[in-house]
């Protein structure tokens, strides 16, 4: 049995057997099948190699024919390599002999021979060490590739143990079978946190080196209320988790119940509860946990589970998916907010040093101006079919905002000129996550229709911590005094100006701090839909007069551990059994 600790960041339990996916680029390790499993590795391993000499035999004719014979001779030493059976029979040789599963037979096996020549004298052999590291990751790819395909199709429930997911592998998981996540990388907003909360799946992210402790097969208890994965777990320990399951199954039934009751506060004070979705799909989960609408609509993930462009009917049908399924209930549709962490497999964009400053976002769209106008079409379009409003990310000045603005009004006038039918007046909104647009935001106010505040980009952005970086996970606070002194005077700025301002990070998400924000003025929110009962818990059982006098206790806090522990606290006498997931020791 050992127990590691990392970041929980999708709340509940889970008891199952692991499934365990290596990286192609980091070190696989040691990792034993059942002598029940050796043919199946063998299996595996063979048809790893027929694809990469298939790959292999294309790659070199096509050089041949289109740079040359000369470069294409670097494939043929790869094929005379792979050919070898006295290199492939120590893969075969090791799986047997060792049960270990075949990525790490490859791994250790190339590892020695890069070895061996980087001991011999000379450029050429130097050279040859690249070329073995090459069709390493060659082979590792297609093993790799194929055990993310199987995540698709999962034989049996399980728990899924990675270095970190792609937004990718992570859209393609077979829901029904997954029953939670763990991985080494990761922080609280990294986009497998936001889409294991949105599957409503138990997960816990920066758990370090998890994937070398842990074989597939092994029994593993994912604790996300208190961020501990248990590998093999003793009797007493099994016994305690089962209980706390059947617990969780109770009391997912009870906040079930509050679906179809209002969010109203004890003193008859509204408060709009709309859910963050990243595909269509997701409304009717949004719908079925009591949403009143969705509040952002991450629709970069149509770019993100697939590796080609997606066309413009292709985004046109998935919107009018989505609003088809909200019958009328609003959709704020986020244009496309990829780069930094949100790259897709099939995208190359030139690599940055410093991603999350760069070229990502709303900049990306107004440099790439068919991939932006493709989607705007097809937003338009599909304007007319429902409620729909438009949003612009990572606005971080008056210019960008008027020049997405223009581009907008560019693709109505070519929409009228063809005579296709859109929504003239469809509201149009921006993201509040740089802090520059923060400060500056009187000036926004008389150009938008609605404001929605993401925290996860303005906490990284304020306090200089990168959102999915877990080493530095404890400095990413949206406790920090700084964080909550923007949101109060972006929320005061628009309510005094009359502009709608919702928050939909996932800081809403956490039900510490709704008392704080209602206090504040927030009136509206957009949260991953199963955040929506226990938020809406906490909205029916306070009053606006007890949050304001919360609201002013925090702005007299220094630390965002002082602002954290008091908000619990708070919760905890005020909602009693509502206070879950960390605290801050
Ligand atoms: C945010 O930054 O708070 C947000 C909601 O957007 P995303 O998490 O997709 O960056
Ligand atoms: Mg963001």
């Amino acid at each position: 049995m050992q127990t590691k600790r990392g970041i929980p960041v999708s709340p509940g339990v889970a008891i199952g057997r692991a499934v365990v996916v290596d990286a192609e680029d980091r070190p696989v390790p040691r990792r034993v099948v059942a002598p029940s499993q050796v043919e199946a590795e063998i299996a595996r391993l063979e048809d790893a190699l027929s694809s990469s000499i298939a790959e292999l035999k294309k790659l070199q004719s096509e050089t041949e024919s289109r740079i040359g014979v000369e470069l294409a001779r670097i494939f043929t030493f790869h094929l005379g390599m792979l050919q070898d059976k006295h290199l492939t029979d120590q893969f075969r040789t090791m799986i047997r002999e060792q049960r270990v599963t075949a990525e790490h037979a490859v791994f250790m096996t190339m590892r020695a021979e890069a070895r061996k020549l980087r001991q011999v004298e000379g450029r050429l052999f130097q050279e040859r060490v690249k070329d073995v590291w090459d069709l390493e990751r060659r082979i590792l790819g297609h093993l790799i590739g194929r055990a993310t395909e199987a995540l698709a199709n999962l034989p049996h429930e399980a728990i899924v143990v990675a270095h970190d997911l792609t937004p990718s592998q992570t859209a393609g998981l077979d829901k029904d079978k997954v029953k939670a996540l763990a991985t080494d990388a990761g922080g609280r907003t990294s986009h497998t946190a936001i889409l294991a909360h949105a599957l409503g799946i138990p997960a816990i992210v920066g758990l370090e080196d998890l994937t070398s402790r842990v074989d597939s097969g092994d029994t593993l208890v994912v604790d996300a209320g208190r961020g501990v994965v248990i590998v093999e777990p003793d009797a007493g320990q099994l016994m305690q988790y089962r209980e706390e399951l059947a617990q969780q199954q109770q009391q997912q039934v009870t906040l079930a119940e509050l679906a179809d009751e209002p969010a109203v506060t004890t003193d008859g004070v509204e408060v709009k509860l709309l859910a963050n979705i990243e595909f269509p799909y997701e409304v009717s989960t949004a719908l079925a946990h009591g949403a009143d609408g969705i509040g952002l609509y991450r629709t970069e993930f149509l770019y993100l589970a697939s590796d080609l462009e997606p066309t413009e009917d292709q985004h046109y049908d998935a919107y009018v998916e989505a609003l088809y399924a909200l019958d009328g209930r609003p959709l704020v549709l986020r244009t496309l907010d990829l780069g930094a962490d949100k790259m897709s497999n099939g995208m190359q964009y030139p690599g940055e040093r410093n991603p999350f400053l760069g070229c990502r976002s709303i900049r990306l769209c107004l440099q790439n101006l068919p991939l932006f106008k493709t989607q705007l079409r097809a937003v338009l379009r599909a304007s007319v079919e429902g409620d729909m409003r438009v949003m612009f990310p990572l606005i971080s000045s008056v210019m960008e905002l008027r020049q997405a603005r223009m581009i907008l009004s560019d693709v109505m006038e070519d929409l009228a000129e063809e005579g296709v039918p859109f929504r003239e007046d469809i509201p149009v909104g921006m993201m509040v996550e740089v802090p520059s647009a923060a400060l500056q935001i009187r000036s926004f106010l008389p150009e938008v229709d609605f404001l929605s505040i993401g925290t996860n980009d303005l906490i990284q952005y304020t306090v200089a911590v990168d959102r999915g970086n877990e080493r530095i996970a404890n400095l990413y606070s949206p406790a920090h005094p700084a964080v909550i002194q923007l949101i109060r005077d972006v929320v005061r700025a628009a309510n005094r100006a009359k502009v709608e301002v919702s928050l939909c990070g996932e800081m809403g998400g956490e039900p510490e701090f709704i008392m704080l924000l209602l206090g504040i003025g927030l009136r509206a929110f957009s949260l991953t839909p199963p955040a929506v009962p226990a938020v809406k818990r906490v909205v029916r059982s306070v009053s606006i007069n007890q949050c304001q006098r919360i609201a002013r206790r925090v702005g007299s806090l220094e630390s965002d551990r002082e602002i954290h522990n008091y908000l619990r606290e708070e919760l905890r006498r005020i909602v009693p059994g509502a206070v879950g997931g960390r605290s801050i020791e």
